[in-house]
């Protein structure tokens, strides 16, 4: 799955015969990348997670329908803008003090023990660091990524025994721009920062990355079978869409 908001999204059909609108010099957008690809059948307008917007020309569209398409949708591009310049960040540097969303809530990360094996902890995670001067981001996301192998993978065979669902692998990676994706062969991969999220919004990728071994798709038949595992899925969808930047993604 996308973590990306929702985007507009329209039949090749109608943007050529909208009329151009010139562009509002005072209401200046981003620069948008116009990306042509050749599977997609409709024009659309994303947010990339760097805040870049970008639009998406189908294979039989043009650029210059695209631009209509574009300023057709500028309110939404204005909002999706504002919203992004809004997201809290993750703190670049980790310390003693800083504050991290740590299992779904902004927890500080603490001293445990100094001296020869320093600790410090995350609420009643503890975590072995080499040296309490240095930035203490390396260190911790190698674990947190180690934790989220172990943790992450269970649960994902969990979910998948409790819904009938026939798994292969479950692997968990870095990526950067996803939460979830899996294969019709039924290997599911998962981002390692869903550790970082509450325990519900994690299990919510884990079901939507199972449920597209039913539906390989996003039709309305796949999110029925998403709702059916996990009714509340769309309050995850908003805690996704709202704590993006402040787990690194
Ligand atoms: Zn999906």
């Amino acid at each position: 799955m996308d973590p990306a908001p929702p985007a507009p999204c329209v039949s090749t059909a109608s943007p050529e015969t909208t009329p151009i609108v010139p562009l509002v010099r005072a209401a200046p957008v981003a620069e948008v990348v116009y990306v042509r690809n050749l599977r997609a059948k409709h024009y659309r307008l994303t947010l990339r997670r760097d805040g870049v917007p970008v639009a998406t020309i189908p294979a039989r569209g043009s650029e210059r329908a695209a631009r209509a398409f574009v300023r057709g949708h500028r309110d939404w591009l204005a909002k999706a803008l504002a919203r992004h310049r809004q997201q809290p960040r993750m703190a670049e540097q980790w310390h003693v003090g800083t504050r991290l969303m740590w299992r779904g809530a902004m927890t500080e990360i603490r001293l445990a023990t100094s001296g020869e094996n320093p600790q410090v902890c995350l609420a009643a995670d503890v975590f072995q660091v080499a040296d309490l001067q240095a930035d203490l981001r390396p260190t911790l996301e190698a674990a947190f990524k180690s934790r989220a192998r172990i943790e992450l993978t269970s649960r994902t065979w969990e979910l998948a025994a409790e819904t009938r669902m026939d798994i292969k692998r479950v692997s968990v990676r870095s990526q950067r721009s996803r939460w979830g994706s899996c294969t019709e062969g039924g290997v599911i991969s998962l981002n390692w920062r869903l550790i970082l999220a509450p325990a519900e919004v994690s299990d919510y990728v884990i079901l939507h990355e199972l449920m597209h071994l039913r539906e390989m798709n996003h039709s309305r038949r796949f999110w029925r079978a998403v709702k059916e595992v996990c009714p509340d899925y769309e309050q995850a969808e908003v805690w996704l869409d709202q704590h993006g930047g402040l787990v690194g993604l």
